[in-house]
C-alpha cells in the first residue's frame, strides 16, 4: 500500500531522468474540484455527470516529478482552470462577449484572440498538448480496473520536447479550441482525452466544463484545419461551434445512460444542451459579423 510519505523513485517521462515521482493526474485535480462544487444546486444533468467524474477521478498515479508537474501548472493548467466554466462564471466566454468574429461557418464563429485582452492562446495550446501527451506515456488506471492509453506515434517525442521547453511547437500538429456558446447550458462533466475516428490524419479530443479541445496530427490535414490552430494560425484563432458542443454531449450522454438511465426528462435536458446553435449570443454574433462584412455603399 502506498502512502504520501513513501518515496516513488522512477524515470519521469517528461524530463526523462530518475526522480522522486509525485501523485500525478491524467485530468487536472482542479477540474474535479470545480465540478464537485458546481454539483450543489446545479442543473439536474450534473447528477449523472457527477457519477462519471467520480469514476474518472481514479485516473492518477505516480508518474511525473515535482518540477515537471509544476511546468504543466505554470504553462497551462492554472490558467485554464481559472478560465473554464464554474458555477460563478465563465471567464473565457466573457472575454469573447464583445469580440467581433472574423469568420462565420455553418455551425459557429472564429475569433482572432491576438486582439482580445486576457486570452492566452499559447497556454490553451500547451494545455491541449499536455492532455493528449499524458495519455500516450502512461496507462492510466480507472476505477473500473481498465487501463487507458493511446499511441501518438511519431508525434509523441516532438510533443514532449515542446512541453519540456526544449523544442518548438510540433510540426503537423494542430490544436483547435471550441468555447461553448451558452453558459447556462454547459455540460458539467469531464472525461479522459479520447481518440476520434479520423482519416488520413489522427484526431484526439478532451472536454472540461465549457471548452472542447481537439488536437489533430498528420501530414495530410485540410488547410482550414491548420488555419484554425490556436498556436500557429493567423491571429491565434479560437472558435465557438454548436457541432463541437454536440460531439462532447453525445459522448457523455452515452456514458451516463449506463449509470442513470435516459428517461424522458433526461432526454429533454440533453436535447436542450445539444441545441446551442439557437443561443442568444449566436444571434448577436451573426449580426455583428454580417455588419462588419457588409459591402460598402455603392456611391
Ligand atoms: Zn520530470
Amino acid at each position: 500500500m502506498s502512502d504520501r510519505t513513501e518515496k516513488h523513485v522512477g524515470i519521469c517521462p517528461l524530463c526523462q531522468t530518475e526522480q522522486d515521482l509525485i501523485q500525478s493526474h491524467a485530468i487536472p485535480a482542479g477540474v474535479f474540484r470545480s465540478l464537485l462544487k458546481g454539483a450543489n444546486g446545479a442543473p439536474p444533468y450534473s447528477i449523472s455527470a457527477l457519477k462519471t467524474l467520480i469514476t474518472s477521478r481514479q485516473y492518477q498515479d505516480f508518474v511525473f516529478c515535482q518540477p515537471c508537474d509544476n511546468l504543466f501548472n505554470t504553462n497551462g493548467e492554472d490558467w485554464i482552470q481559472r478560465q473554464m466554466w464554474r458555477p460563478r462564471g465563465f471567464p473565457l466566454l466573457e472575454k469573447l462577449a464583445d469580440a467581433v468574429p472574423v469568420e462565420e461557418f455553418r455551425d459557429g464563429y472564429v475569433f482572432e484572440t491576438a486582439g482580445i485582452p486576457g486570452i492566452d492562446s499559447t497556454k490553451l495550446a500547451y494545455f491541449a498538448v499536455t492532455m493528449m501527451w499524458r495519455m500516450s506515456i502512461h496507462a492510466w488506471l480507472g476505477a473500473d480496473g481498465d487501463r487507458r492509453r493511446f499511441n501518438l506515434g511519431p508525434y509523441q517525442e516532438p510533443m514532449r520536447r515542446f512541453l519540456f521547453g526544449v523544442g518548438p511547437f510540433p510540426d503537423n500538429v494542430v490544436v483547435s479550441v471550441y468555447v461553448w456558446p451558452d453558459k447556462a447550458r454547459v455540460l458539467t462533466a469531464t472525461y479522459l482525452p479520447k481518440p476520434e475516428e479520423t482519416y488520413p490524419h489522427h484526431s484526439y479530443s478532451y472536454y472540461l466544463p465549457g471548452v472542447t479541445f481537439v488536437l489533430n496530427a498528420g501530414r495530410q490535414m485540410p488547410p482550414v484545419m491548420r488555419r484554425l490552430c490556436c498556436y500557429r494560425g493567423r491571429g491565434n484563432p479560437i472558435c465557438t461551434s454548436a457541432k463541437a458542443v454536440a460531439g462532447s454531449i453525445r459522448f457523455v450522454r452515452n456514458i451516463s445512460k449506463n449509470e442513470s438511465g435516459d428517461d424522458a426528462e433526461h432526454a429533454r435536458q440533453w436535447a436542450s444542451m445539444e441545441s446551442q446553435s439557437d443561443c442568444d449570443w449566436f444571434k448577436v454574433l451573426r449580426h455583428r459579423f454580417r455588419e462588419t462584412t457588409a459591402a460598402p455603399p455603392n456611391c
